[in-house]
């Protein structure tokens, strides 16, 4: 199975890789040894910066006894003599058992899945979806949280063009979280999630006041505004560093908001916030192995 989309998958079968997760904790902290993909290869291409979605995955398959192949910067690879992401991706999954992506382009892991006979698993395709990430911050939040349904869940930031919101929005709607999307807005979220939230029963509000939102939040989804996205630099300069979490805009919170960020972070958090209760980011990103642990030994054949 390839995971492109969270659209792809239904409640019962993201609950099963939460599930899954849990019990790979232990081996992805290096506490227990396992040899569940011993002899299997991810090819893992990466046409965009990444630290913490590649060096998550090569960690899962490392700690499963597995190894990883790619590329983390295309410039050494062909695609700098012009090669096409079709033949790249022919040539990777002869290579490897299953090919994990991150591209610029929207719909790039739609395409590669369509030409590879392995599994393709979408690292963040342009602005679009970003699934494995959603899946870890499912997983986070039913960690802190105990469930992910009633949760009032407030994310802040560029809801345009960041697509681990994209995905995680529709996730919280199919499992019936409460939604505050906080935003200016130029960079609210775009009708196509909204039309897809509203289908699933939920009606987000909308909002540019983070001072507002941060009251009855449960948890506040915080995003980096995606300067690369921008067509415009000018466009860019008017809403960068609009918003940022810091110790008094704490002050209205409740005792146990859980602050998560998919990172990297830029002006948005202030380092201060790091050492409160709230701040669960740096957790968030260790899930990150567990849960794609978890991904892959299902998407590999291997079970736990
Ligand atoms: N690391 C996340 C992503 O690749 C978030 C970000 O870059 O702001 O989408």
């Amino acid at each position: 199975m390839d995971v492109v989309s969270i659209r792809d998958f239904s409640r019962e079968q993201i609950e099963h890789v939460l599930k899954v997760a849990e019990k790979m904790v232990p081996i992805a902290k290096g506490e227990e040894k396992s040899n569940l993909l011993e002899g299997k290869l991810l090819g893992s291409l990466f046409y965009e910066p990444s630290t913490r979605t590649r060096l998550s995955f090569e960690a899962a398959m490392g700690r499963l006894g597995g190894r990883t192949l790619g590329f983390d910067e295309p410039k050494g690879s062909s695609v700098a003599k012009g090669e096409t992401l079709a033949d790249t991706i022919r040539m990777v999954d002869g290579y490897s058992d299953a090919i994990v992506l991150r591209h610029p382009q929207e719909g790039a892991a739609r395409l590669a899945a369509h030409f590879a006979d392995k599994p393709v698993l979408n690292a963040g395709d342009g602005a679009g979806q970003h699934p494995t990430q959603t899946m870890l911050d499912l997983f986070t939040i039913k960690k802190l949280k105990s469930k992910i349904e009633g949760n009032h869940v407030a994310i802040l930031g560029d809801l345009k063009y960041g697509r681990t919101v994209h995905s995680l929005s529709e996730a919280l709607s199919m499992f019936g979280a409460e939604l505050t999307f906080v935003a200016p807005p130029t960079l609210q979220m775009p009708k196509e999630h909204l039309k897809r939230i509203e289908s699933m029963g939920i009606k987000p509000k909308m909002s540019s006041s983070l001072e507002d939102a941060i009251k009855n939040a449960d948890v506040l989804y915080v995003t980096r505004i995606q300067k690369e996205r921008f067509p415009d630099p000018a466009e860019y300069q008017k809403v960068a560093g609009l918003y940022k979490v810091d110790m008094n805009m704490l002050k209205n919170a409740k005792k146990d908001l859980v602050i998560m960020h998919p990172l990297p972070r830029v002006t948005e958090i202030d380092p201060e916030v790091d050492a409160t209760e709230h701040a669960k980011y740096f957790e968030q990103a260790f899930n990150g192995v567990p849960v794609r642990m978890a991904l892959l030994s299902l998407v590999l054949g291997g079970s736990k």
